[in-house]
């Protein structure tokens, strides 16, 4: 036994029946018709039974059987085929990335869904999710002809998609990429030459076709991002009449042999080696000044990304709890410390184990309800009726996206770390299903920007949006919130331990915009410690939301007793434990500690 698909839905349920306002986003006028909070229920235990009964089977093929490089080809191994045509045929997947599809699935909706499948088989997924972000930003840029030529086939699975952008010399640094694009004797149609490197999904056998989005550089270009382009360049060339033509002149030079989802072919690809590909420019040309709007555009689907690669971690994290919970109750080992001459207990009763669990269970819970107010606020911008809540929601997705990215990812692998110490010995073997989460999780502190880049996104950029008003706003919510709940009986320590983590938060940003005067360097020094805690703040701040929902429904006495106590414990461990962290690192780096930079190379 490798994988084991331990899965529940309750906290999703909770999330979108409870906690946040599940009744607005069913109601608003796209969804009205189609979905209402007493469909939640079935629905994610429609998708929970799928994702158990279709999905998770194919999970130790990918890890076995994996992605198979051969004569030019890659295929992947048999059971994905028959798990992603059912998947597909039954809209599970890509059709529900469409902003115009029947039916389709609301963000916090679609993104429980999807949890639930990265967790059955995260190399899986990608084959799945990719043509359908690939869909939408040819949606949103593309000519109305493109959006018919392409889109129709994308959200139903029938062509894949890719994203490729990084180059073996440009990764992330992007703008040093040097793929060209050049103009032939139709406007529309441009000729690409270049390779791409660590293409997810980038070939395979599950589709007849995969449409390419491709970063390079139109002859004449500005240097650097300003001066990148996008292009929709199909594996196969598609005639006018929509039926397949030719090979483009994509070559797959290999795919690489990774630590983990060995499932997902992860592709070297070569465009134009015969000097024949071809592609369609999405948008406009270059403007007069040599700028192009590829960056902007392929931020479109980056973001979208970065919000799922947090996702992803979360999921396989949530694996690794559920098991390891499962083999503490299982696994008798040790006496307890005040009766040492006692019976032997299982570990689950020893204290140790439960700090382990308890870290576990609050920072997942945490993470998710970081993940789902980011679903709830993508819903508000792209469905929205009312024009402030749309704005509103736009402010604060900016600030919260690199936080899901990057605090996810790398406190997925921290828990998974813990839940194969919970496993002892067994959890370091591959019979036990904890060491292929570990492998698993590792890429997504790395893909869609690595997480230092997220952090210099949230420092440089974020933080500064509308002259720093956005993180004003933001900070300010948490404020009101934490002066409203003083003086909850229940609460009083936790919501004194936020009120000390906003100060010192707050301190921490004039602290570093002098910095960014005095000693630039001090900020990508510190600015990963910052995201996290960044993360530590408002995560609290929304554990403390679900605590007093929890407080309120053991009040009324309506059961699910140990769920309810949960929540509380969970917020409580959380404030308790981890939020100190903010105080700590502010004090770090207001120390002003800069021998990191100090020390000389050779002492390395
Ligand atoms: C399994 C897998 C799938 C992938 N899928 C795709 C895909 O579908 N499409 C695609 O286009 N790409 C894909 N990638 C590529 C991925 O996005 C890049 O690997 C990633 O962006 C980092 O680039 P790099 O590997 O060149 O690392 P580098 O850019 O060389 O970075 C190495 C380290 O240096 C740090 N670093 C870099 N620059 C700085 C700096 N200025 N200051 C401080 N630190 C810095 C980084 O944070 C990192 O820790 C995939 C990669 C993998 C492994």
């Amino acid at each position: 036994m490798a994988s084991n698909f331990l899965y529940s839905n309750r906290d999703h349920k909770f999330i979108i029946k409870e906690w946040l306002d599940g009744t607005k986003i069913l109601g608003l006028k796209r969804f009205r018709d189609f979905y209402s909070l007493e469909d939640v229920d079935e629905i994610l235990d429609q998708a929970l039974k799928v994702c158990k009964e279709v999905v998770a089977p194919t999970n130790d093929d990918g890890d076995t059987i994996k992605a198979v490089f051969k004569d030019g080809k890659v295929t992947v191994p048999p059971s994905f085929h028959y798990a992603f045509k059912y998947v597909a045929e039954n809209g599970w997947g890509a059709s529900n990335k469409d902003v115009d599809g029947e039916g389709s699935l609301p963000s916090f909706l679609h993104g429980a869904v999807h949890e639930f499948m990265i967790a059955a088989n995260p190399a899986f997924v990608a084959y799945l999710g990719l043509p359908g972000g690939v869909g939408s930003v040819i949606k949103q840029f593309g000519s109305q002809e493109q959006i018919d030529f392409f889109t129709p086939k994308m959200f139903a699975a029938v062509w894949g998609g890719t994203m490729c952008i990084t180059e073996p010399g440009g990764g992330s640094d992007v703008g040093d990429m040097l793929s060209k694009a050049y103009p032939t004797d139709d406007p529309k149609i441009y000729k690409l030459k270049g390779t791409k490197c660590f293409i997810t999904c980038g070939d395979h056998d599950l589709t007849e076709n995969i449409i390419h989005l491709v970063l390079a550089r139109i002859d004449g270009a500005v240097p650097g991002t300003k001066g990148l382009s996008l292009f929709i360049v199909p594996k196969v060339w598609v005639n006018e009449d929509g039926s397949l033509g030719e090979p483009n002149d994509v070559a797959t030079v290999g795919i690489e042999h990774k630590m983990g989802l060995n499932g997902s072919a992860t592709a070297v690809l070569n465009f134009g080696e015969e000097g024949v590909c071809r592609g369609y420019l999405l948008g406009a040309p270059l403007d007069e000044k040599g700028v192009g709007q590829g960056m902007a555009q392929m931020f479109k689907m980056i973001n979208g990304s970065r919000i799922d690669t947090g996702h992803c971690a979360l999921s396989l994290a949530t694996v690794a709890y559920n098991n390891a919970v499962a083999y503490a109750k299982d696994r008798i080992q040790g006496r307890p410390i005040e009766n040492p001459r006692g019976s032997r207990v299982p570990l689950i009763q020893h204290e140790d184990i439960r700090r382990m669990l308890l870290t576990q269970k609050a920072t997942l819970e945490a993470m998710r309800a970081l993940i789902f107010q980011g679903y709830y606020y993508l819903d508000l911008i792209f469905f929205g009726d009312d024009p402030e809540d749309v704005r509103q929601a736009k402010r604060k997705i900016e600030l919260i996206t690199p936080l899901i990215k990057a605090y996810c990812s790398d406190q997925a692998w921290l828990m998974i770390t813990e839940a194969i110490q919970v496993h002892g010995g067994y959890g370091y073997t591959e019979e036990y299903p904890i060491a292929r989460q570990a492998r698993d999780v590792k890429i997504y502190s790395i893909w869609e920007g690595t997480n230092f880049i997220q952090s210099l996104d949230l420092v440089f950029r974020k933080w500064g949006l509308d002259n720093g008003n956005i993180l004003k706003e933001w900070l300010q919510e948490i404020a009101v919130f934490t002066k409203q709940n003083s003086a909850n009986a229940g609460f009083t320590r936790e919501m004194a331990m936020l009120g000390q983590a906003l100060k010192a938060y707050q301190e921490l940003i004039g602290t570093i915009l002098g910095y960014t005067k005095s000693n630039i360097r001090l900020v990508p020094l510190y600015s990963s410690r910052i995201l996290r805690i960044t993360a530590e703040l408002y995560c609290a701040y929304l554990l403390m939301q679900q605590a007093l929902v929890a407080q309120e429904k053991l009040a009324q006495g309506i059961g699910d007793t140990d769920f309810y106590q949960g929540k509380i414990s969970s917020a409580q461990f959380y404030l308790r434990n981890i939020v100190p962290d903010v105080m700590a690192t502010t004090r770090i780096i207001q120390d002003y500690d800069t021998s990191a930079m100090d020390i000389p190379e050779g002492a390395f």
